[in-house]
């Protein structure tokens, strides 16, 4: 396929998705955000004019505040006077207001957090930067989502050498900072609060979901938030944002979908891997389907009974026809379908391409099955290019016509939010057997709040946070975990 011509026949607006994109970029700089259109279909939720209208004040902030302006730097100034000796003031000249996200986790939960971090800064008019680590470097990964400005944050950033150290107990915890009053004592404010969202958070850290706790850090200068989770789900809760996001998303299950092709461009060399993939195995099939292998059983596998449960979803779903007793029945087809099979290990394809070799399909149709790479071990924080192939793969999936993803994984949730794909999840198994059914379709494409509070901040009380509203429901594949619906 040649995709640089594909690019001449398509209008301006739908290379820009409807408007989801800004223009004034460099095409040539980020070859995905021009060129993907002629790989995947187009969304089929156009984004809301009040989600274009934000985007655009937002991307007008960034500018405006973003590293290298004045704002920024009156704004770092007074965060490491403050940081240093205690003077400045806490709550800044107020006219520029930040959120750093810190990368924590997995690739699948870094790109769901700072699309959550990001819809924080929209829902607050604060600016979103995130820190690159050395070796899982982002922008090694993502081309720059705001134009005529960067998302990173500066190198001499005043406070970076204090996050690895921040937690529940760093005086700057809101959570902790809530326990000890400290927002009621002025004098004892710190520089900036952190704000803990890692699956293990407290009880106080969770009442950041609280309306009235929430409030208290609404004018402070600087937030610093780590997280592994996807914790939109938990703002659609909060009286403070509801109605702001219903807005922005009049169909709520896009929050992902739209953040996700807003924000998330691979880089060049990114965008390599995905294409010359697509272009050598996918292109050419009548239908493609992406099947997400990801296992959270001890040890790495492979498992007889999860090959087992895969060729059960395959069956179940009819996602390709049974394989042919007799040879002779067998009617002569010319279509193909393209499997895109993406597993830490290598067996599970081998064992699906043997099937379809040594066998005809009942309808004929001839089955093709690849697998990118099968790296064996997560590397996230060791290796340049093992972050780039699992970021080319969940892009990949996400390009598919059809597809089935794991329980419990974010790296099948980026795909899916991004395809704009209801999945077939394959789910957990509790005693190593294949569970029944093997598979089922997932109720939207939003990603799933692992580890969501439970409490009811009016009553002040544990409550069923996934029994309050009617948009956010628990998750089918982690039963305490909370989705928009
Ligand atoms: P999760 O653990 O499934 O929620 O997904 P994450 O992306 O957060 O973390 C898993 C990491 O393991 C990925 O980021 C990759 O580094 C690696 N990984 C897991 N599955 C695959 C896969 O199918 N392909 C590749 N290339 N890497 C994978």
């Amino acid at each position: 396929r040649d995709s640089s011509s594909n690019t001449t026949n398509v209008s301006d607006d739908d290379l820009r998705l409807d408007d989801l994109l800004p223009s004034g970029f460099d095409a040539k700089s980020c070859l995905s955000r021009i060129q993907s259109t002629s790989y995947r279909k187009k969304s089929p939720f156009p984004p809301s004019p009040h989600l274009i209208s934000k985007l655009r004040s937002y991307e007008a902030r960034h500018k405006r505040c973003g590293p290298g302006t004045k704002s920024y730097k009156a704004a770092s100034l007074n965060l490491k006077s403050k940081s240093g000796s205690g003077s400045g003031s806490w709550f800044g000249s107020g006219e520029c207001k930040y959120i750093v996200w810190i990368a924590y986790s997995g690739l699948g939960n870094r790109i769901l957090t700072i699309a959550s971090a990001f819809l924080y800064a929209l829902l607050t008019d604060r600016v979103l930067l995130v820190e690159h680590g050395s070796k899982s470097d982002l922008a090694d990964l993502f081309c720059e989502p705001f134009p005529g400005t960067s998302w990173l944050l500066p190198d001499k950033f005043p406070v970076r050498t204090k996050f690895d150290k921040l937690g529940h107990a760093s005086p700057e915890c809101f959570g902790h900072m809530l326990k000890h009053k400290a927002f009621d004592n002025a004098t004892s404010d710190p520089a900036f609060v952190y704000v803990d969202l890692v699956h293990d958070y407290n009880d106080h850290d969770k009442k950041f979901f609280c309306d009235e706790d929430h409030a208290l850090v609404k004018n402070v200068e600087w937030l610093v938030v780590r997280s592994d989770n996807y914790f939109v789900p938990s703002l659609f809760l909060m009286a403070t944002f509801r109605e702001e996001l219903f807005r922005m998303f009049p169909a709520k299950v896009t929050v992902f979908h739209h953040l996700g092709r807003y924000l998330f461009h691979p880089t060049n060399q990114v965008w390599g891997l995905v294409t010359r993939f697509y272009d050598a195995y996918l292109a050419g099939a009548d239908e493609r389907i992406g099947i997400q292998v990801r296992t959270f059983y001890n040890g790495p596998g492979p498992f007889q009974f999860v090959m087992e449960q895969i060729q059960a979803c395959i069956q179940q779903e009819t996602l390709i026809p049974d394989v042919a007793n007799d040879v002779k029945l067998v009617p002569k087809s010319r279509k193909t379908k393209a499997v895109l099979v993406t597993s830490l290990i290598g067996d599970y394809s081998e064992k699906l391409k043997a099937r379809y070799w040594l066998n005809p399909t009942s309808s004929g149709e001839v089955i093709g099955v690849h697998q990118p790479s099968h790296e064996g071990f997560q590397l996230t924080d060791q290796s340049l290019v093992h972050n780039r192939k699992a970021w080319a793969e969940m892009y990949l999936l996400s390009l598919m016509d059809r597809l089935v993803t794991s329980a419990w994984s974010t790296f099948g949730y980026v795909a899916q939010g991004l395809g704009g794909l209801r999945p077939l999840i394959l789910y957990k198994s509790d005693n190593m057997t294949v569970p029944r059914p093997p598979c089922g379709r997932g109720m939207s494409m939003e990603p799933c709040f692992h580890a969501p509070p439970f409490y009811d901040c009016r009553l002040r009380r544990g409550a069923d946070t996934g029994a309050m509203d009617e948009h956010v429901r628990h998750c089918e594949d982690v039963s305490w975990g909370l989705k928009v619906v």
